[in-house]
């Protein structure tokens, strides 16, 4: 049994909670070194009580002497800024990180654990979405290992030949399947879908997520994100993956094979399955999860997307397959959009509205380098914000 020493980036979001809850089931495997979140000190404060890290990290430096005060008599070391959230991934004493911090401030910090050649546990899909070829190349250029915690491509990695890496055809797969639940408005009356409220939004069928994951469920653009995210995990092209609604979020996601076979993997909905997966990866461990009890679900059940109801699906693929900085704009933009519509400054069809604008005004432009990106990222936001301004 191999010990991990880890850093949690977004300990206090809903991925750092329950990856806190699995650690904490195997102290003899799992050692904290590091914590860090943004806003929510008290449980930040709690969690470095409980499992005494040597670091904890907060973004502003009000809140890290708050916390500095809350944890004088500990050993824990409190920092603060971007710069320390890259130095907690990449520090030497340090072999696995967790990436859960949301959105594109996951980036940075990602990036630094990927040079520094850490095993890094997946969870902000943002990353591969913004500046998936770069953040693939520093993967391989640090030598890093790249385990994904996203439900959907946990399982698809669960499913894939042992060695997929290069091209999957040479492996004998032909399609990866990733499964969606549809979110909370799969049946709602498309005509109704005007007057959703945030709080309507954020309230998922099977998962308990933070507030713009379950935003982009409901919107599927989670899906249009996961695509992209597949697409550079596992080295697929466009055509190769295909997205499959199954409201009971049973099975996670599924690979086809050229010879007619179809690998799954099936759990109950809880992310505690994928996260105790990577942590533990190849051993396998307890994870407190309830076992799957199938007569009880009784039936499984498929549909195709319907990208009237989901356009922000459909605009996902357009930038795909547009490439270069397109997939920047689209994260960007969903980003600034969605951040409206929580704080009610834009209504819910206005989502895809300010995607749309966004990808015309600002997509096709080719990036070559990070800040390339950065710059495309920065546009966007501008853009999208214009727009949303320009609503009120
Ligand atoms: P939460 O909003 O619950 O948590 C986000 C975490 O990031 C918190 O620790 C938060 O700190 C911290 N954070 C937020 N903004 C910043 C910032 N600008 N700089 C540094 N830290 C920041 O999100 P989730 O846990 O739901 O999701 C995390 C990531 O995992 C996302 O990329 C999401 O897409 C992905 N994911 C989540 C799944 C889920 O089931 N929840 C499933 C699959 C993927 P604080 O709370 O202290 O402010
Ligand atoms: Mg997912």
């Amino acid at each position: 049994m191999t010990q991990r020493n880890l850093t949690i980036l977004g300990a206090t979001g809903t991925i750092g909670v329950n990856t806190l809850d699995v650690v904490a089931r195997h102290p003899e495997r799992f050692r904290v070194v590091a914590l860090t979140g943004q806003h929510q000190v008290e449980r930040l404060a709690t969690q470095c009580r409980q499992f005494r890290p040597r670091y904890a990290v907060l973004l502003d430096e009000a809140k890290a002497h708050q916390l500095r005060g809350v944890l004088a008599d500990t050993e824990t070391e409190v920092l603060c800024g971007e710069q320390a959230l890259e130095q907690v991934a990449s520090l030497p004493e340090v072999d696995t990180v967790m990436a859960a911090i949301v959105g594109a401030a996951g980036l940075g910090p990602a990036l630094a654990a990927a040079r520094a050649g850490k095993r890094i546990l997946l969870a902000n899909k943002e990353t591969l979405v913004m500046a998936g070829e770069f953040f693939m190349q520093a993967v391989k250029a640090g030598g890093a290992t790249l385990l994904p915690i996203d439900s959907e491509h946990n399982a698809v990695f669960q499913s894939m030949p042992p060695d997929y890496a290069g091209d999957l055809a040479a492996h004998g797969v032909r399609r990866i399947l990733l499964t969606a639940s549809g979110g909370p408005f799969r049946t709602r009356a498309v005509e109704t879908l005007a007057a959703v409220t945030p709080e309507e939004a954020v309230a998922h069928p099977n998962w308990v997520m933070g507030r713009k994951i379950s935003v982009d469920s409901a919107t599927m653009m989670n899906k249009g994100l996961e695509v992209i995210e597949a697409r550079w995990l596992f080295n697929a092209r466009p055509e190769q993956i295909e997205v499959v609604i199954h409201p009971q979020s049973i099975i996670h996601s599924m690979v086809e094979y050229l010879d007619g076979s179809v690998l799954a993997q099936l759990s109950n909905p809880d992310m505690r399955t994928p996260i105790a997966h990577a942590l533990a990866y190849p051993d396998r461990v307890e994870a407190g999860v309830s076992w799957l009890d199938l007569a009880r679900i009784g039936q499984l059940s498929f549909e195709s997307p319907d990208t009237r109801r989901f356009p922000c699906l459909a605009l996902a693929y357009q930038a795909l397959a547009a490439g270069g900085g397109a997939p920047t704009v689209l994260n960007a933009g969903n980003e600034v959009a969605v951040d409206a519509f929580l704080n009610r400054r834009i209504p819910y069809l206005a989502i895809a509205d300010t995607l749309r604008h966004a990808l015309e005004r600002v997509a096709g432009r080719a990036a070559r380098e990070l800040d390339d990106l950065r710059e495309i990222d920065r546009e966007a936001r501008s853009v999208a914000a214009d727009y949303i301004h320009s609503l009120a």
